[in-house]
């Protein structure tokens, strides 16, 4: 008989997730007992898959693409931040047994903007690119950091809008298209459309980048994605990918679960070691 607990990360595709090293480094480091898995689940299947899951005495589960949605829709309740992002990346079970749902992708990026990479928020000028799930996530715990202003631009320029009017009375924030930036200037310019995954870019014109300024795709990869090279192209202070926000969000999901902080960055390191990177 298993007696760790058990948790799991379900998602399609799901077959080269990072997530069970991470947790598995993690729960070494803080003396933790537990298996974590990663398992292929469809979104028609996810309801009955995530039922079963904790029928069988599972403790915990993370969803990630395209499960955050039906994630918060399967959560008998809801963290503040979950709530607000409309999406749920992390699901445990409560004493009573109920299932709580919570989103760590926002505090992730955040920590990884504010400490790994000694980031300035407060006062920024910040351009979020794309209007989708993980820019929904992000908008809240960005304008807790006080920045100046936050514009969100989208191909489908509604949603640009839409969104940033759900959060117009938490701190300066509009939405446009892309078009629309002409002559504008950014201090962080942080890429949320899933337009890498398929080494794409939306239009940017050239002069978006302030001096000084940071790019940062929310994407990661083996390779720098399109938009950490456009970034590097246009003479960015530091252009960086997603990782880091990766091994944070699990970080604070292993947080929520275990109720221990474990270390991020000898994480980091390993994973940027992996791919070819020395430097964090
Ligand atoms: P969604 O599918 O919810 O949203 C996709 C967004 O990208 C939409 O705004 C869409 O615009 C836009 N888009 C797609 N293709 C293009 C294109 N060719 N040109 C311009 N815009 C485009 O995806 P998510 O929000 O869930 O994910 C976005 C990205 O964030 C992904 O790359 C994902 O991997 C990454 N991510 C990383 C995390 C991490 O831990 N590092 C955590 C969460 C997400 P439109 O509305 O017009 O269709």
């Amino acid at each position: 008989m298993n007696l760790k607990d058990r948790y799991a990360v379900f998602g399609q595709p799901i077959a080269h997730s990072k997530s069970p090293l991470i947790h598995q480094i993690f729960a070494q480091q803080t003396g933790q007992s537990l298996d974590y898995e990663a398992h292929e689940v469809s979104a028609e299947l996810f309801s009955s898959a995530a039922e079963t899951f904790f029928a069988e005495g599972g403790k915990g589960l993370n969803c990630t693409v395209p499960l955050k949605e039906l994630a918060w829709a399967f959560a008998d309740c809801k963290t503040e931040r979950a709530r607000l992002g409309k999406a749920v990346n992390t699901l445990s079970v409560q004493a009573d047994g109920s299932v709580l749902g919570d989103n760590t992708d926002g505090c992730g990026l955040v920590r990884d903007l504010l400490i790994n990479h000694a980031l300035m928020l407060t006062g920024a000028r910040i351009l979020i690119l794309g209007a989708g799930g993980a820019s929904r996530g992000i908008i809240a715990p960005l304008l807790e950091q006080s920045p100046r202003s936050i514009v969100i631009a989208n191909r489908t320029v509604s949603k640009a809008i839409d969104l940033a009017g759900e959060f117009q009375d938490r701190g300066a924030i509009a939405g446009c298209g892309f078009n629309a930036l002409n002559h504008s200037q950014f201090d962080l310019i942080l890429n949320a459309t899933s337009a890498s995954l398929s080494g794409r870019l939306p239009p940017l014109e050239a002069g978006l980048l302030a001096e000084n300024g940071v790019c940062y795709d929310l994407a990661y990869g083996d390779a720098p994605t399109a938009f950490v090279r456009w970034g590097r192209e246009n003479h960015a202070f530091k252009s960086l990918d997603g990782l880091g926000m990766l091994v944070e969000q699990a970080a604070e999901a292993f947080y929520i679960w275990r109720g221990v902080h474990p270390e991020t960055r000898p994480v980091i390191e390993l994973l940027n070691f992996q791919r070819g990177e020395n430097q964090p």
